[in-house]
């Protein structure tokens, strides 16, 4: 087990540093283009599959690395660079760890290098889980999945939305039910590959921020996918439906309950990166403006109302990315998440992530609230992380449900 630390180590600091100058130099000079577009930067994440960072091998490295800095490090610096152009970048990470987490050797090697392309044609891959009646709730869901025997083929029909590249993607990863008894227990994930029949896209949303990443409803009628696209296989799926039936029975459910949870609370520090790097990002700006911005014949920041912001706008900053950094290092480690810190750390950072951007707009004045200035942008941006992956809200159910073992709603 490697040892809680601080202390980027010298190769952790060369990645840290080629990141931030692909945010830097590529990422954040089209930031504002893609966002006006409100379409996904093709060329940009050709140049991140060019140099490396659009690709497997690049998050498997981050993610196995012991002290369990190398993901929140990398999602920090590329959304410090922008949000929706990162996401745009990462987005496809989501629907590759679905098949890692699920899949067998053969599915992993057969679909992961699918979602990605190569540098020359890239690809992107989306998860769909959300519906419209089941966000948060995702025991309502509604899409199903009917087996057929004598053709060994799945059948799909329901409507996904709020899919990141949904209908863009050349892998869709599809959480579907199979057996409805059994809430989310009863629930299974499926590839399909575009192309399939009966797979389309839905309405593609206009959205308030990260406007370069694609969202959009996927719609699925009698889509059929040959047997080997339920991921893990039939004979685990049947055996592990099995147990949820004898635990249903037996009323013990609450334990595949945790182990679901525990996968969740692994994931969320990941997304506290991505607010911590938004968040940097605005107070950078908003330190340089009032730093420059010259009010009353001296810089405004010579006022405590303008200088204590940015104390406390950095002071959070920095609290938040401390919480990330010890879900991170806890997840990688194997340590309980005994008081919900996974979801501490998405919570705090992405509230943190929409206050910051906020004071930002209010240090830079007339200018923040224009297109002129990046952090009305970064304000828009930071608004999803309170949002997806599990809302504020449902953090605090986590954290609070965890803490007293108490079944709160
Ligand atoms: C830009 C974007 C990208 C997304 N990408 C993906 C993706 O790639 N794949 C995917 O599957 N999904 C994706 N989502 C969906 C996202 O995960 C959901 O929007 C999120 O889980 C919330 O669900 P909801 O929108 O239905 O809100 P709801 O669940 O309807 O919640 C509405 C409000 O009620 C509150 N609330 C609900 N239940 C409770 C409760 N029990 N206690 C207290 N408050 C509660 C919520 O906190 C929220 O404030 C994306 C969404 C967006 C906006």
């Amino acid at each position: 087990m490697a040892e809680f630390t601080m202390e980027l180590n010298d190769e952790q600091k060369e990645v840290r540093d080629w990141l931030h100058g692909f945010a830097a130099d590529v990422i954040r000079p089209a930031a504002a283009e893609w966002d006006e577009r409100e379409e996904t930067p093709w060329p940009v994440i050709q140049e991140a599959a060019k140099v490396g960072i659009y690709s497997l091998d690049f998050y498997a490295q981050q993610y196995f690395d012991p002290t369990g800095l190398g993901i929140p490090m990398a999602m920090e610096e590329l959304f410090w660079g922008d949000a929706g152009i990162a996401l745009s970048i990462v987005g496809t990470g989501l629907a590759a760890v679905g098949v890692l987490a699920n899949g067998t050797e053969e599915q992993i090697g057969t679909w992961i290098p699918q979602m990605y392309g190569d540098a020359n044609d890239v690809k992107v891959a989306a998860f769909c889980s959300s519906e419209p009646d089941a966000g948060s709730d995702v025991a309502s869901m509604r899409t199903r999945a009917v087996y057929d025997e004598a053709k060994d083929e799945w059948v799909l029909n329901g409507t996904k939305t709020w899919a990141t590249n949904g209908g863009i993607a050349n892998v869709h990863v599809v959480v579907a039910v199979v057996d409805a008894d059994l809430g989310s227990k009863g629930h299974a994930s499926f590839i399909v590959p575009s192309g399939t029949p009966g797979l389309s896209q839905g309405q593609k949303f206009k959205k308030h921020g990260i406007r370069a990443s694609h969202t959009a409803e996927v719609v699925l009628e009698d889509v059929r996918i040959p047997g080997s696209c339920l991921l893990g296989g039939k004979e685990k799926l049947d055996e592990r439906l099995a147990r949820a039936r004898e635990r249903a029975k037996a009323g013990g459910g609450e334990r595949v309950k945790n182990a679901a949870m525990a996968t969740f609370e692994a994931s969320r520090p990941a997304v506290g990166a991505m607010a911590v790097g938004t968040a940097r990002a605005a107070y950078e700006v908003a330190l340089d403006y009032a730093m420059t911005r010259e009010q009353f014949g001296r810089p405004i920041i010579d006022n405590q109302g303008v200088a204590f912001q940015l104390a406390d706008m950095r002071t959070s900053i920095d609290a938040a990315r401390l919480l990330v950094w010890r879900a991170s290092w806890m997840a990688v480690n194997g340590k309980q998440f005994t008081a919900a810190e996974g979801s501490m750390s998405k919570l705090f950072a992405s509230e943190t992530a929409k206050k910051v951007t906020g004071q930002a707009i209010q240090i830079l004045g007339g200018n923040g609230y224009t297109r002129e200035y990046p952090v009305e942008r970064m304000h828009r941006d930071a608004a999803i992380y309170t949002i997806f992956e599990g809302t504020s809200e449902i953090q605090r159910l986590v954290i609070a449900r965890t803490l007293s073992g108490m079944p709160i709603r």
